[in-house]
């Protein structure tokens, strides 16, 4: 078959690539752990599970509106507002199948062929994938071990041309677990002022934090009318399944974000959207649960690994994953995932999944129990 030209363009994320191979190793017997995905291993809250059998009993099984349901449009707007200190309006809110269109539909509203974007590199396959989808020309920041995987904001400077239209942040970040400090944020915001650019601040794992702060580019003088925030439920409220996310956008911005959504999928499941009201609305006691659950998680796999000959991890700040440096065990981030698989029993992501600066690292999600990370621990250690 012949494939528009675009077609080419289209990146993936291989996250799903290795999950397939675990799955195909399994089913010829082979025993793997699972620290390749990027999803939680908690269950949805019952609550919101209720929620839901409720709402497909009250007759939420119908089209809603484009940009969301008012009620959960508003819920968003108070979520926002109160947990990022910021003001927001429903107006500026749309829900989304999962966090993930807000990327494809900000590059589809803002960008045109030639336009540049600034993007971390190590980061989400996604905002690379989208930016050559579209033909504009994507730029990406180094993210180093040595700043913690944050990026330097000279740098960022050092980056922008007449035709930089976005820069992309993720803050806490996959895959490195990095947390972008205040100043970063708000040396970024000053750029953003000064040269009339747009940020996508892809704020999924926010609730994820360890040590420091969420700090968002929108509190900024300025930066509301240039801001679009990502979120969702996937992550904090472990609802990978259920695709329900949203994005924060100016207000005119949305209109059209609402219009791409009419365009492709209608709108977001209209039951989902009221089970998604109740997460955040409800009881958050969940929520700080697998937080604190994670926070041993990540200090058990950081020592673990640390304990490997050629390895070293960095104690990232937030999300779940660790990206550990491997450079001294002589492999490359490709050859170690093939490694591990093949020899250990363990899936885990090269780093160059993640774009050329994940060379000499592998991501590992702390998503699975402390008896399944001391496990591939020491299944690694033996298989090296
Ligand atoms: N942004 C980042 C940084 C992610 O890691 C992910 C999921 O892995 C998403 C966005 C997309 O989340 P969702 O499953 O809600 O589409």
């Amino acid at each position: 078959m012949k494939f528009a030209e675009r077609m080419s363009h289209l990146g993936t994320e291989t996250a799903f690539e290795v999950l397939a191979r675990a799955r195909a190793l399994e089913a010829q017997g082979r025993e793997i752990v699972h620290l390749e995905i990027g999803e939680p291993d908690f269950d949805t809250p019952d609550n919101i599970k209720e929620a839901a059998v409720k709402a497909l009993r009250g007759g939420y099984t119908h089209y809603g509106p484009s940009a969301g349901l008012p009620e959960l449009r508003e819920e968003i707007a108070a979520y926002i507002s109160r947990h990022r200190g910021v003001a927001v309006d429903p107006a500026q809110v749309v829900v989304t199948p999962g966090g993930k269109p807000v990327i494809f539909f900000s590059a589809l509203a803002l960008l045109d062929p030639g336009d540049e974007v600034i993007y971390p590199n190590p980061g989400f396959p996604i905002y690379e994938s989208m930016i050559d989808y579209i033909g504009a020309r994507g730029v990406p920041i180094p993210l180093l071990e040595k700043n913690k995987f944050a990026f330097d904001p000279d740098q960022i400077e050092s980056l922008i041309t007449k035709k930089t239209r976005l820069v992309v942040i993720n803050s806490p970040q996959n895959p490195t677990g990095g947390v972008l400090p205040r100043e970063t944020i708000a040396r970024l915001c000053e750029l953003a002022v000064k040269h009339d650019f747009y940020v996508l601040s892809d704020e999924i794992y926010s609730r994820m934090i360890y040590d420091g702060e969420h700090v968002t580019p929108y509190s900024y003088p300025g930066m509301p009318e240039r801001t679009i925030i990502l979120d969702g439920h996937s992550k904090t409220y472990a609802m990978t399944g259920w695709r329900l996310g949203y994005g924060v956008f100016p207000k005119e911005m949305a209109v059209k974000v609402a219009k791409l959504q009419t365009n492709s999928n209608s709108c977001t499941c209209s039951f989902t959207q009221m089970a998604g009201v109740e997460a955040l609305r409800g009881p958050q006691d969940s929520v700080d649960t697998m937080v604190a659950e994670f926070r041993a998680r990540r200090d058990l796999i950081v020592d673990g690994l640390n304990g490997i000959p050629g390895f070293s991890c960095h104690k990232p700040s937030g999300a779940f994953y660790v990206f550990p440096n491997i450079k001294g065990t002589g492999k490359t981030s490709k050859q170690m995932e093939d490694h591990l698989m093949n020899k250990a029993g363990v899936a885990v992501l090269a780093g160059t999944a993640f774009g050329q600066y994940g060379e000499g690292y592998i991501r590992l999600s702390y998503a699975n129990s402390q008896a399944n990370i001391k496990k591939a621990i020491a299944c690694i250690k033996q298989s090296l």
